[in-house]
């Protein structure tokens, strides 16, 4: 884990004044760094009957895919608005400024699957908190989410459901 946590980068100030931004890129374009990622988000999920993987656009997809393909599970993107060519389904979410949208394929998961969603940083829980809604409104068997890093000062476990299963590699 301490090995990953040196390949993350640090960026101040973005995209905002006073946000220290957790950049993934220089852990992903690192091959051991990647594979520590992609091994040990597998081995949290290993034996829980995965169908699944929900990966939020768009830094999710990276090891959302990796995940889905060590769990032999298939791979689900949820994305933003006008993305997706056929039907869909639309949850909003409230960001600092304004408001955000995301949408997944209303086919995208059925009752029988057991999914987990993923994304790469657990900020306030906004985003994650609507994929999992989109996802519930499906009636999957299960819910798993998933982060790589989980800012743990904003308190984004807060956004998400009392009774959902949360794990997360790396805390800052
Ligand atoms: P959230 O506030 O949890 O809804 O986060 C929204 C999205 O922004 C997530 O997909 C995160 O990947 C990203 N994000 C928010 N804050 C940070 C940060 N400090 N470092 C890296 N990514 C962030």
């Amino acid at each position: 884990m301490e090995y990953i946590k040196s390949k993350i980068r640090d960026v101040a100030d973005f995209p905002s004044k006073g946000i220290i931004f957790r950049d993934l890129t220089t852990a992903f374009k690192d091959p051991r760094a990647l594979h520590i990622i992609g091994w040990d988000l597998s081995q949290l999920y290993r034996d829980k009957g995965v169908t699944k993987v929900v990966g939020i656009e768009s830094r999710g997809f990276i090891a959302g895919s990796i995940l889905a393909f060590e769990l032999g599970a298939g791979f689900v993107p949820a994305r933003k608005p006008g993305k997706l060519p056929a039907d869909v389904i639309t949850e909003s979410y409230d960001k600092e400024y304004g408001k955000d949208t995301i949408e997944m394929h209303s086919d995208a998961i059925g009752p029988d699957d057991v999914v987990v969603i993923h994304d790469d940083v657990l900020a306030t829980g906004g985003t994650m908190a609507a994929a999992y809604r989109l996802v519930k409104s499906m009636n999957p068997k299960k819910i798993y989410i998933n982060f790589i890093v989980e800012l743990e000062g904003l308190n984004g476990r807060a956004a998400l459901p009392a009774d959902a299963e949360v794990t997360s590699l790396i805390k800052y």
